[in-house]
C-alpha cells in the first residue's frame, strides 16, 4: 500500500465505522429509492452495503420516509446487514427528528445542510435542534454545504464587503471562501450547543474540479474535522467518473479526506452499485487500500480481430464482483489479488507473469492456445471451447488454497 501523510483530524464513530485519520479512507454512497418505500430502500441499501459502501445515507424528507427509517433498519439487520445508515436532512430535519424519536435513534448519522436551516437568522431553532437531538442520540453530524444551495445571507454579506475593499477578489473567489466560511461557521456553533468537536465531519461541495480541490484545501488548513470528500453533481458516465476521480485523488494525494462518495447519476434503470465500485477504484489504483482483485487486461489492437479475450475479461470482472461478497468473509488478504488477461502473444506473457494468475489469449494467426501462468510459473495451457470454465476453476483453486483463513488452533501454532 502507498504511504500517504494524512492530514490529522479528529476520529469520529457512525455506527461501528470509524472515519477520519485514525482509520482508513471510508467508501460510502446514497439510495435514490423513496424512502418511504420500505421494500425498494432496503434492497438497495442491502446492495449498496453488498458492493462494499461502507455506511449508506438515506432522504429523510417527510413523515412517511422518517416513519420508515425504522422499519429500514430493523429489516436490513434481519437480513443480517449492519450497515451504518445516514439521514440527510433538508428544511425540515428539525421538525422530524423530534416528532420521531425512533428514526433519530435508528439513524447512525445525521447530514446537516447549513445553507437550508436557520443559520445566522434570529430564530436558528433548526439547526440548533438538530445538533441538540445529535447530543442526545450521541450522534454525529455532517455539516454539508452545497454551492447549490449555499446560506444566502452569508453570501450576499461577504459579497458586499469584497466589493468594498480597494482590490476586490473575483467573485468565485469570495463565492469559495463563502463555503469554507459557512462550514467552519456552522461547527463553531454546534460546539456552542454542545456537540463534542469529534462528533462532527464537514464537507463542502463542488460540481468542478479545481474549485474542488481549492476548497478542501482551504477547508483542510483552517480545521481539524473529519473531511468527507465528493464532487456533487458529478454527472453520468466517463464524465462523472472522469471529474470525480480528478478531483478526489489529487486530493486524497495531498493527505485530506477521511470518507469519499462519487455522486455519479445513473443511466435511467442503472445500477446504483457502479458509484460504489469507483470509489472504491480511486483508492485502489491510488494504492491506499484494497477492496476487489484486480484485472489487468490489455486494451486489444490489430492483432486481435476477434472480442474473445474482451469478453473473457468481463466475464472475469462480473465472477469477481459476484464472488466478492462471499469471499471477503471467507478469505483473508483475497482483495489484493492481481489477474491479467492479455490479447496477444507480445505483451501477454510477460504481463501474465507479473499477475498471481496471468493468461494470454491467442491473437490473430497465433496457435489457439491460451497458457497460464500462476505466480510467475507457467502452469498449464487452456484450448478449445471451455476455457472460460477452466480458468475459473484455477481461479477458485487458487484462492481457496492461497487466502483460506487458517484455523485459529493452526495459526497459533504456526
Ligand atoms: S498484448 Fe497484444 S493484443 Fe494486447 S495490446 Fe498488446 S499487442 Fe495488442
Amino acid at each position: 500500500m502507498a504511504t500517504i501523510q494524512r492530514r490529522k483530524t479528529y476520529t469520529t464513530r457512525i455506527g461501528n465505522v470509524l472515519v477520519g485519520s485514525g482509520a482508513p479512507v471510508m467508501v460510502q454512497s446514497m439510495t435514490n429509492t423513496d424512502t418511504a418505500d420500505i421494500a425498494s430502500t432496503v434492497q438497495q441499501v442491502a446492495a449498496l452495503a453488498r458492493a462494499g459502501s461502507e455506511v449508506v445515507r438515506v432522504t429523510v424528507n417527510n413523515d412517511a420516509a422518517a416513519q420508515a427509517v425504522r422499519p429500514i433498519v430493523d429489516e436490513l439487520a434481519a437480513q443480517g446487514v449492519h450497515v451504518p445508515i445516514i439521514g440527510d436532512f433538508h428544511y425540515n430535519g428539525h421538525l422530524l427528528l423530534r416528532k420521531y424519536p425512533d428514526c433519530a435513534r435508528a439513524l447512525a448519522k445525521y447530514r446537516i445542510n447549513p445553507g437550508n436551516v436557520s443559520i445566522g437568522r434570529k430564530d436558528d431553532d433548526n439547526f440548533r435542534t438538530m445538533i441538540e437531538v445529535a447530543i442526545e442520540n450521541d450522534r454525529p453530524v455532517r455539516i454539508g454545504v452545497n454551492w447549490g444551495s449555499l446560506d444566502q445571507q452569508l453570501l450576499t454579506r461577504m459579497m458586499d464587503e469584497n466589493s468594498r475593499l480597494a482590490h476586490p477578489l473575483e467573485a468565485r473567489d469570495v463565492m469559495m471562501e463563502a463555503m469554507v466560511v459557512s462550514a467552519l461557521r456552522s461547527a463553531e456553533l454546534a460546539e456552542e450547543y454542545g456537540l463534542p468537536a469529534d462528533h462532527i465531519i464537514l464537507s463542502a461541495k463542488v460540481s468542478g474540479v479545481q474549485d474542488l480541490i481549492d476548497v478542501y484545501r482551504n477547508l483542510a488548513a483552517r480545521c481539524q474535522y473529519a473531511l468527507h470528500l465528493g464532487l456533487t453533481e458529478a454527472g453520468m458516465g466517463a464524465k462523472g467518473i472522469v471529474g470525480s476521480t480528478a478531483g478526489l485523488a489529487v486530493l486524497i494525494q495531498e493527505g485530506i479526506g477521511d470518507t469519499i462518495r462519487v455522486s455519479l447519476t445513473p443511466a435511467p434503470n442503472g445500477d446504483r452499485t457502479e458509484e460504489v465500485f469507483v470509489a472504491q477504484q480511486i483508492l485502489q489504483s491510488m494504492g491506499i487500500r484494497s477492496f476487489s482483485p484486480q484485472v489487468t487486461a490489455c486494451p486489444g489492437c490489430g492483432r486481435t480481430t476477434s472480442t474473445y479475450f474482451q469478453e473473457l475479461a468481463q466475464q472475469i470482472q462480473g465472477y469477481l464482483r459476484e464472488m466478492m461478497p462471499e469471499w471477503r468473509t471467507k478469505y483473508d488478504g483475497v482483495e489484493e489479488l492481481k489477474l491479467a488477461v492479455m490479447g496477444c502473444i507480445v505483451n501477454g506473457p510477460g504481463e501474465s507473469k507479473h499477475a498471481n494468475i496471468g493468461i494470454s489469449l491467442p491473437g490473430t494467426f497465433e496457435e489457439p492456445k491460451a497458457p497460464v501462468f500462476i505466480d510467475g510459473r507457467l502452469v498449464t495451457t487452456l484450448k478449445g471451447d471451455h476455457i472460460v470454465e477452466e480458468f475459473t476453476h484455477i481461479l477458485n483453486d487458487y484462492v481457496e488454497n492461497r487466502y483460506s483463513r487458517k484455523p485459529v488452533e493452526a495459526a497459533v501454532k504456526a
